[in-house]
């Protein structure tokens, strides 16, 4: 058996809406009108870019499940 794909998740109410996964991965992630991380699609890989982008929050709100 394959492994499972994980999906990106965001902890909305953690995020301080800085933008810092927005610049990263532009393609993934933008801000919403509360200013607040979504994802623009909600089947996007976890790419190595994701992973940076995880790794820079400051809030450390982004995990893979
Ligand atoms: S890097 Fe983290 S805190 Fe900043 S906007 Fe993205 S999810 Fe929110």
């Amino acid at each position: 058996m394959g492994a499972v794909a994980k999906s990106i998740q965001i902890d909305y109410y953690e995020c301080n809406g800085c933008g810092s996964c927005v610049e990263i991965c532009p393609d993934i992630f933008a801000l919403d009108d509360g200013e607040k991380a979504v994802l623009i699609s909600s089947d996007a890989e976890v790419t190595e870019n994701v992973e940076e982008a995880a790794a820079y929050c400051a809030q450390k709100c982004i995990y893979f499940e």
